[in-house]
C-alpha cells in the first residue's frame, strides 16, 4: 500500500513538473524584442579632446555598421549573417584595429585573429595569425561551417583559406602609416625604459581597437563575432583572447558576448563564458551579469564587453574609460557612443 501511495505521489509530482513552463520561451515573453544587435570598435581610453572631425568619423562609421546588421535582422536574416556583415564593414574601415586597420606585431607584420560562434548549436570557428585574408571573420565562419575543426592557427589557417572561398590580399594591404608609426614608438619606448615617449592620445585610443558584434534574430537565435589585429608590438606568435572560445567570444541559447581590451586579462578570467555562466545561474539579468564581469571579475582599465540576451536585451560596458559602440533593437531602443557614462 505504501509503495502504491509513493508511486502515486511521484506520478502526481512529475505531472505537475511537466505542466510547468521550463523556461520563458523567446517568442512568448511579451518583453522579448524581435531582434537586437550590438557592436563594438574597441575599448580604450580615448581623450574627450579627440578632434571633432575624428569623433564624427567614428560616430558615422558606428551608425553605418549598425544599419548593416539591423537591416539584415529586420528583413528576417540570421544573427550570423548580421554579425558577419557588420564585422566585415568594420574590418574594411581603417579606423578600427581589425582587417585593414590592424596593428603591427613587434616584427612589423600584421597577424589577425577572429572567432564566430553560433549560439543555436554551440558551434564555433576561429583563426589566429592570419596574414593574407581580407576579412578574417568570414574565414572563421567557414572554419565553423566547412571544416571538422574549430580553430586553425597561422600557416594552417592560410592553408584552410586556400581551400575555401574567401578574399585574399597581399600582406601589404594591411599597412597603414599611423599603425606603423605606433609600432615604431612602442619599440622605442621599450628600448629606452626612461623614455619620455608617452603614448599619444591617438595611440591610447587605438591601443585596443578590436571589433565585434552580437545579435539575436527573429528566430530567437543568438550569435557572437570578434575580429582583431591584436595588440601593437605583440611578440612572435602571441594569441589574444579574441579567437579563444569562451574568452573573447561566446554564444549559447541564453546570451551572446564579444570582448575588447587587454587580451591576457580577458583570457585569464575566461570572460565571455563567465558572463554567460553568471547570466544562466544568477537569474537571467544581463545588467547584473555585465556588472559582475566588468566590476568584480576584471580590474579597472582591463576591458569592455557587448552582449545580447535571449530576450533581445543588449548591454555594452567598459572599465577602460571609453568603448566605440552601438546597439539597436526591433523596438527602436538605440545607443551609440564612445565614452563611459
Ligand atoms: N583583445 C584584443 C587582444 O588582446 C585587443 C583589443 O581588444 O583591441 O588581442
Amino acid at each position: 500500500m505504501r509503495t502504491l501511495t509513493t508511486i502515486f505521489t511521484y506520478s502526481f509530482v512529475l505531472l505537475l513538473v511537466a505542466c510547468q513552463p521550463t523556461e520563458q520561451s523567446n517568442n512568448t515573453n511579451p518583453e522579448t524584442k524581435e531582434w537586437s544587435i550590438a557592436l563594438h570598435g574597441g575599448a580604450g581610453a580615448v581623450s574627450k579632446d579627440m578632434p571633432e572631425e575624428r569623433q564624427q568619423a567614428y560616430m558615422e562609421s558606428l551608425e553605418e555598421a549598425l544599419t548593416i546588421g539591423a537591416e539584415i535582422l529586420e528583413n528576417g536574416g540570421s544573427a550570423l549573417d548580421a554579425i558577419e556583415k557588420t564585422v566585415n564593414y568594420l574590418e574594411d574601415n581603417e579606423l578600427y584595429n581589425a582587417g585593414k586597420g590592424a596593428v603591427f606585431t613587434s616584427e612589423g607584420t600584421n597577424e589577425l585573429d577572429a572567432a564566430i560562434m553560433d549560439g543555436s548549436n554551440l558551434n564555433a570557428g576561429a583563426v589566429t595569425g592570419v596574414t593574407t585574408v581580407k576579412n578574417p571573420i568570414s574565414l572563421a565562419r567557414k572554419v565553423m561551417t566547412e571544416s571538422r575543426h574549430v580553430f586553425f592557427a597561422a600557416e594552417g589557417a592560410e592553408t584552410f583559406a586556400d581551400q575555401v572561398d574567401v578574399e585574399r590580399v597581399d600582406p601589404e594591404y594591411f599597412y597603414t602609416e599611423s599603425r606603423y608609426r605606433s609600432l615604431q614608438r612602442a619599440l622605442e619606448r621599450e628600448k629606452q625604459e626612461s623614455s619620455n615617449l608617452l603614448e599619444t592620445p591617438e595611440e591610447k585610443a587605438w591601443k585596443y581597437g578590436t571589433v565585434g558584434a552580437v545579435a539575436k534574430d527573429k528566430d530567437g537565435n543568438l550569435a557572437a563575432a570578434t575580429s582583431t589585429g591584436g595588440m601593437t608590438n605583440k611578440k612572435f606568435g602571441r594569441v589574444g583572447d579574441v579567437p579563444i572560445i569562451g574568452s573573447g567570444t561566446y554564444a549559447n541559447d541564453q546570451v551572446a558576448v564579444s570582448a575588447t581590451g587587454w587580451g591576457e586579462k580577458i583570457m585569464l578570467s575566461v570572460s565571455a563564458h563567465t558572463l554567460a555562466a553568471h547570466y544562466k545561474y544568477e537569474g537571467n539579468d544581463l545588467k547584473a551579469s555585465m556588472n559582475y564581469l566588468v566590476n568584480e571579475v576584471l580590474n579597472p582599465g582591463d576591458a569592455g564587453f557587448i552582449a545580447v540576451d535571449k530576450y533581445g536585451v543588449f548591454s555594452m560596458r567598459t572599465n577602460t574609460g571609453s568603448m566605440f559602440r552601438a546597439a539597436i533593437d526591433s523596438e527602436g531602443n538605440k545607443d551609440v557612443g564612445i565614452w563611459e557614462d
